[in-house]
């Protein structure tokens, strides 16, 4: 019996397993124990031997104890059951809660009012709706990242600023600006500044100068030598400066101060 329970536990994926663990904020929902401080495992709410599924509403986060403890309770054998009772009461009336717990998440993951308002906002900006299965899973990500109000305002600033074809795919972007621009002002001055120096570069090669000069400038200041998005601009800006450059000489000079500030970020 033992040895069949941990066979199909094991046969959970992992990514179902992360998936639980996720959801249930990698806490324990018998007693609340948090991982890293216990072992956290994947617990069937509806026992397998019951006919429970591997459906995520079937399983809940458990720590290694409360797991046991529900493993051993399961394989008591009568007169132990009955002397247990109360303890199983209560953790049926658990179970309840974390079933309920379950709904609760599986209600946030809908967003459904807020798929409703976008709807209305992006119907009269553009008369268009977000409908595909798609596009409402990449809305309520957005939705959870941002918040609602940060989301309705950059849909509006894409649909004010782009083509209706091109507005929906600016959004992601935009958000992120506004969201380094409240949190780390001078970071959103360097990258604003980096990003128009590409763009610059991008149509004209004199500009590498520029560029060089800036991202050494901006990757000196301590507040921002590790940022990602530096990281990732100084990337385009070298992969523009490999496809442009035609001649040998410009392009190892460039190529060498990259390297030379790229490394020097490197550096922790
Ligand atoms: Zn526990």
């Amino acid at each position: 019996m033992t040895k069949c329970l941990k066979i199909k536990r094991i046969g959970l994926s992992d990514k179902t397993r992360f998936e639980v663990f996720k959801r249930d904020k990698f806490m324990c929902q018998y007693c609340g124990a948090k991982a890293p401080d216990v072992v956290l495992n994947v617990d069937h709410i509806k026992p397998v031997a019951d006919g429970g599924n591997n459906g995520l509403l079937n399983l809940v986060t458990s720590c290694r104890g409360c797991n046991s403890g529900k493993s051993d309770r399961l394989l008591d054998d009568a007169s132990a059951v009955s002397a247990s009772r109360a303890q199983a009461d209560s953790l049926q009336e658990r179970r309840q809660q974390i079933q309920m717990l379950a709904d609760w998440h599986i209600g946030l993951e809908c967003c459904e009012p807020e798929i409703d308002a976008i709807n209305a906002l992006l119907n009269k900006l553009a008369n268009v709706s977000v409908s595909t299965d798609e596009c409402r899973a990449h809305a309520r990500k957005l939705i959870k990242q941002y918040g609602l109000s940060e989301v309705m305002h950059s849909i509006t600033a894409a649909y004010n600023q782009y083509v209706k074809d091109e507005a929906w795919g600016k959004i992601p972007a935009i958000l992120r600006w506004r969201k380094v621009e409240q949190e780390n002002p001078k970071l959103h001055t360097c990258l604003k500044e980096l990003s128009s120096a590409t763009y610059r570069l991008n149509r004209h090669p004199q500009y590498y100068g520029e560029c060089a000069r800036l991202i050494t400038k901006w990757c000196d200041s301590s507040l921002v030598k590790f940022d990602v998005n530096v990281l990732y601009i100084i990337g385009e800006c070298k992969s523009v400066a490999r496809t442009m450059y035609q001649m040998r000489e410009a392009f190892t000079r460039w190529d060498a101060e990259v390297e030379k500030v790229t490394a020097s970020m490197g550096k922790k």
